[in-house]
């Protein structure tokens, strides 16, 4: 059983806090005593494999992550069984994005870390932004490199439900998350066909405040293949 939050935003997402750091979010989360976080901010790795390394030494297991936003403006969190591969496809989705400047006064900051939380680079366009894929497109794209799930779906801007108005018929598609603000039997009984699926609950944390207590688990062992599969619907 595997306690965990796979849904937590970095310094380097613009609205979320400057305190997101990489050292800040592995301590906090092993104070609140999780197994094990996801690391997803918008549209980008880069601050992944700083968090990976801090929380491995430190018993915690990190999930590498990126939360892609669809041509339809749809939230999809992928989940990769190595560092490697989650910045493989993080390149690969900053090569397929509309880039305009980021206005970081008004939008926040975008910062890249180091381990010791210092700055090393800023991201200077938004990654507040669509890629050039569909729905469809993103999981056929994470076939065989991890886990796509679809993000807060009980939220009323930037999911499938809020802007498709259902959930689009996808071969690979095993897991959806729901956000904290509501509960699983209360959206079933609007949705009941969608018991089908495994359903996580993460923060989406954009501050520390906000990372989850040790209250949902996965029935995991404690890798971070185990955790993927899962997700994989494995
Ligand atoms: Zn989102
Ligand atoms: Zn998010």
């Amino acid at each position: 059983m595997l306690y965990y939050d796979l849904h937590i935003h970095t310094a380097l997402s613009p609205c979320a806090s400057d305190d997101m750091t990489p050292n800040n979010i592995v301590n906090i989360a092993i104070l609140k005593g999780l197994d094990v976080i996801g690391i997803t901010d918008h549209n980008s790795a880069k601050n992944v494999e700083v968090v990976y390394n801090l929380g491995t030494k430190k018993g915690l297991i990190v999930v590498p992550g990126i939360e892609v936003q669809t041509k339809e403006e749809v939230h999809i969190l992928c989940y990769f069984y190595s560092v490697e591969e989650c910045i493989k496809f993080s390149e690969f989705i900053d090569k397929n994005m509309i880039k305009i400047k980021n206005q970081s006064t008004i939008f926040g900051n975008q910062l890249v870390m180091n381990e010791e939380d210092n700055v090393i680079t800023e991201v200077d366009y938004s990654l507040l932004a669509s890629t050039n894929f569909t729905v469809e497109e993103v999981f056929d794209q994470m076939e065989g490199k991890g886990a796509a799930v679809l993000a807060h779906l009980d939220r009323g801007s930037y999911s499938v439900i809020s802007n498709l108005g259902f959930i689009p018929d996808i071969k690979n598609l095993k897991t959806i998350e729901l956000s904290k603000a509501i509960r699983t039997e209360i959206f079933l009984k609007s949705y009941p066909e969608y018991r089908r699926y495994r359903i996580v609950k993460s923060s989406d944390a954009h501050d520390l405040g906000y990372i989850s207590e040790r209250e949902e688990f996965l029935p995991c062992k404690s890798t971070l293949k185990s955790v993927v599969d899962w997700l994989c619907g494995y």
